[in-house]
């Protein structure tokens, strides 16, 4: 089983290298990461709500467990219900990581999902990358929504809001959100100008098979496809 202290500092660099891509600012986003409690009860560890990451420590870390336990001396994230919701329904996911970055954001606002523009959108599972409708921040609304959006897909957006991306671990998940950020970057930049071309389901097909022998991108995302 992951040691709780090693859980707890994979958080806090992770939270911090989001930072220092510039995937989150301030105080906006959170990470989870899932692990068992020393008793064996199934849960998770959580970033605490309101704390800007240069200034988390390991121990602020708070654990949740999926019979409502809590345990830790911060307040857990305000989005703990979809981190919640997603860990104990995806099975296969072991990380959930939450981003208000600069372009994802900026296209959430449309409330449109990313078609398959470029064959990369194929990192999220899929032929697109769903846009969850708006609900408040920290509502179960809007993890309902995105439970949904992120249907066979292991990222989504949320409407004027930002983005999620899911791993098998950590590292997955943060290189699913930075393919993502830079997916809605290039896909803002061409609505600038036109109306992309769009891949068909079949080339997006072609690209899934692919991936499974292009370096890690291929071994969740086989089941993804509906
Ligand atoms: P927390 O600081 O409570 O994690 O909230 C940040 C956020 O992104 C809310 O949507
Ligand atoms: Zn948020």
């Amino acid at each position: 089983m992951r040691d709780l202290q090693d859980a707890r500092e994979q958080l806090l660099a992770v939270s911090l290298e989001l930072c220092q891509r510039g995937l989150n600012r301030g105080t906006s986003g959170n990470v989870s990461l899932r692990l068992n409690d020393r008793a064996g009860n199934a849960g998770f560890l959580i970033t605490p709500s309101g704390i800007a990451s240069q200034k988390l420590l390991p121990a602020d870390m708070v654990w949740m467990g999926f019979d409502g336990q809590t345990s830790g001396h911060c307040t857990p994230s305000s989005e703990w219900r979809f981190h919640f919701d997603i860990l104990k329904q995806r099975t296969e996911v072991n990380a959930v990581i939450h981003t208000h970055s600069m372009y994802a954001t900026a296209l959430s606002t449309l409330r449109q999902d990313v078609p398959a523009f470029h064959y990369m959108v194929a990192v999220a599972g899929g032929d697109s990358i769903r846009c969850a409708p708006y609900a408040l921040f920290g509502s179960q609304q809007l993890s309902d929504n995105a439970l949904l959006a992120l249907k066979n897909r292991q990222a989504c957006l949320l409407a004027n809001h930002g983005m999620i991306a899911l791993g098998h671990g950590v590292e997955k998940a943060l290189d699913i959100a930075i393919e993502v950020e830079t997916l809605c970057e290039q896909y803002l930049h061409a609505l600038q100008v036109g109306s992309p071309y769009l891949l068909t389901s079949q080339e997006m097909q072609e690209v899934q098979e692919k991936f499974k022998g292009y370096g890690n991108w291929g071994e969740n995302n086989q089941k993804n496809m509906e």
